[in-house]
């Protein structure tokens, strides 16, 4: 039957103009063009429809067991929501009469079932939804009420109006099911219960009145998404799908050196970092555009949970009211982003974990964003956190940030009767052993650098150290934004390191091991980097190492994940296989509350090694007390800040008695037998 009469033209205009008007509001989306070019992240049209069905449509980051409640809630929402779309869409294609014998029928039995089953989801989701801002509102959720946040009827009304849309929607169903009363009425298990509760008389009497509420509603809605929160279910899509997964948390290289020596640069109008919207990439406003408020990045973060005025999700949003400021309400007056909306403590107080980004089910990039700003505190306002400013020194001056002698860089060894090859002299080895400025001078990690040495010698590798040649690699000066003295020590080392001949360098140190393996690469330095857990690994799956009796450490071990080698690189296991061969079986590690992917951070991040911030408590306390939670007599962990941390916050919690902390090489050397020996 055609039932293109039932759609009486006037419907047709309200759509038109509905769309129009939502084409108009997308402008919201059109504004980050203002942002700067983004170099060398490029997405192919592969990876975009990849990343937008899977990360979008799928919401495939949604799903996390850590957010259960939210996942169950955002699955009904996102599913019941993608299936009326699918159903309204595929109603209006067969009224047209466009290609009906493709499409089921509205009295399909199993489209009539899905329609209702897509209505029961959403209608459930938005009660979670509703439950969970007024019952069980987890603190970092935002609740805007009725309006709020540059957002039209806020967290609260966009809800109900969507209420409304699904009720609307069963009440139309149930006055037409109770007037045709179809064969396969019986499938629609929402409507027809609906139908039998009023005499069809009522039914026909507002039939008209119900149609037109629910059209009405449902353009209102077409209408105004780009203005509510639900616009995020169309930024989203097209922030993952533009998304380049292998930039994931990298910050943008600015080659500051460069500009500085362009003769056509002109310096006092060139701002370095980004204190306001247009200064930031496209792809960087895209990400604050397509923030869905949910809070995970803060639920997660632990300068949040420790008292630091962070939230990860303010930052991201303010630089969203901030671009709506300059573009769409075209203010005269707006107020400054940095030191306005977003106070440098905010900055400071980030260590660069990655917790953020990791929970972030939109694929946003704190990180590197946090980063352009801190750049901009530094290098166009010559404000690093006060405390900050020695370790500065050191890396400029002493080529470390405890600015201690270069001529001691070897000390550690030459004390323990260790006489290593030098690069400078052998030129030429397997292994390029990068001790890192901890190493070199923190007592507690040149015991693990000793340690390291042991099992290198044991297994026969073939290595050599940089010693006095080594400096800083750069990793807590480009951290704190001071990029310029981070491309000077990069430099300074690739024309140390292109130097020699040698296949691989081996650190025990995550930050050391991401900055040169990963970063050096935008300034020209290719190497192949692996961290010492890696590589031990191997020794030991090859057979060129073995152990004997294990560890001496008694009882359980728990391991503290590395933020940069767990978040950044997704090594997990080689140091947990480390322990388990060390401790003699599984049995004998336990997992922190917090492991792996959800791992707490030591505090010792993103530069926060040199400054204190104000805080309730301390985050390697923190830590320190949730390895202690496990029972465990041995926290193991594998980076030369986490040792550090974990070391001085055992003492200032009094747990020297009952917790020891070792690197993860310490536990296998105490169990070394040479091959053969
Ligand atoms: S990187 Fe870590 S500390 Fe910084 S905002 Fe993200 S979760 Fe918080
Ligand atoms: S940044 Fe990501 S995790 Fe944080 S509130 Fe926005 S969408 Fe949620």
């Amino acid at each position: 039957m055609d039932d293109s009469h039932h759609i009486p033209i006037l419907f047709y205009v309200f759509a038109f103009l509905a769309l129009a008007y939502f084409f108009y509001n997308l402008r919201v989306l059109l504004a980050v063009r203002v942002g700067k070019e983004e170099k060398n992240r490029s997405v192919g049209w592969l990876s975009r429809i990849g990343n937008g069905l899977t990360f979008g449509v799928g919401q495939r980051k949604v799903m996390n067991r850590r957010f259960s409640y939210a996942t169950v809630m955002h699955f009904c929402l996102g599913w019941g929501f993608i299936e009326l779309f699918f159903a309204t869409t595929v109603d209006f294609f067969v009224v047209r009469g466009w290609f009906v014998e493709l499409l089921p029928g509205k009295d399909t039995p199993w489209f009539a079932a899905l329609n209702d089953l897509g209505g029961v989801l959403l209608f459930a989701g938005l009660l979670m939804a509703l439950f969970r801002r007024y019952v069980n509102k987890p603190d970092p959720l935002p609740q805007s009420g009725f309006s709020g946040r540059g957002n039209l009827l806020g967290d609260t009304g966009i809800l109900i109006f969507l209420l409304l849309l699904v009720v609307g929607g069963f009440l139309a169903e149930a006055a037409r099911l109770a007037i045709e009363m179809p064969p396969t009425a019986a499938y629609s298990f929402v409507g027809l219960p609906l139908a039998g509760m009023a005499p069809v008389e009522i039914w026909a009497a507002i039939e008209r009145s119900l149609w037109w509420g629910h059209a009405i509603t449902s353009l209102a809605f077409i209408a105004l998404l780009p203005l509510t929160k639900m616009f995020h279910s169309v930024a989203v899509i097209v922030n993952v799908a533009l998304t380049d997964r292998t930039q994931h948390g990298l910050v943008r290289p600015m080659h500051v050196s460069q500009l500085m020596e362009d003769p056509e640069a002109d310096l006092d109008d060139i701002a370095l970092g980004t204190h306001q919207a247009e200064e930031f990439t496209w792809k960087q406003l895209l990400d604050s555009v397509s923030c869905t408020e949910c809070a995970r990045c803060t639920t997660v973060c632990p300068a949040y949970a420790t008292g630091r005025p962070l939230s990860p999700m303010k930052l991201i949003t303010d630089i969203r009211q901030d671009l709506y400021d300059r573009t769409i309400r075209k203010k005269e007056e707006v107020e400054d982003l940095l030191g306005g909306r977003i106070q440098v403590d905010e900055l400071w107080a980030c260590t660069s974990c990655g917790a953020c980004m990791e929970a972030c089910p939109v694929l946003i990039d704190h990180v590197p964003t946090f980063t352009d700003m801190r750049r901009y505190l530094v290098l166009s306002e010559g404000q690093p956190p006060d405390q900050a400013t020695e370790a500065l020194e050191g890396m400029t001056n002493r080529g470390n940030p405890w600015a201690l002698a270069q001529g001691d860089r070897m000390k550690w060894a030459a004390d323990a009767g260790l006489d290593l090859s030098v690069m400078a002299e052998k030129k030429k080895a397997e292994v390029l052993y990068w001790v890192g400025c901890a190493g070199a001078y923190d007592p507690r990690n040149q015991e693990v650098a000793r340690s390291f040495v042991r099992i290198l010698q044991a297994a026969g590798v073939d290595f050599a150290v940089l010693g006095e040649e080594e400096t800083c690699n750069g990793d807590s000066a480009r951290r704190l934004g001071e990029e310029y003295l981070f491309e000077t020590l990069a430099m300074q080392n690739i024309e140390t390191l292109d130097q020699y001949e040698f296949e691989r360098i081996v650190t025990p140190c995550p930050h050391c091991m991401h900055t040169i393996g990963t970063e050096y690469k935008d300034f020209g330095g290719d190497y192949e980097v692996v961290h010492h857990s890696q590589f031990i690994s191997e020794l030991l799956l090859s057979g060129k190492l073995k152990l004997n009796g294990g560890s001496h450490e008694e009882g359980k071990v728990t391991f503290h994940d590395p933020c940069y080698l767990g978040r950044y690189h997704d090594e997990y296991e080689s140091p947990r296989e480390l322990i388990e061969k060390a401790m003699g079986g599984k049995n004998r590690l336990v997992e922190m509350e917090y492991s792996r992917q959800s791992s707490f951070c030591c505090g010792a991040g993103g530069g926060n090694m040199w400054y204190d911030m104000e805080e309730t408590d301390r985050m390697n306390l923190a830590r320190v007390r949730q390895a202690a939670a496990t029972g465990a007599g041995t926290v193991a962990t594998a980076c030369s800040f986490c040792m550090i941390m974990m070391d001085d916050g055992i003492k200032v919690e009094g747990k020297e008695d009952s917790l020891a902390v070792k690197d993860v090489a310490e536990l296998i050397a105490e169990g070394l037998e040479v091959l053969g020996s």
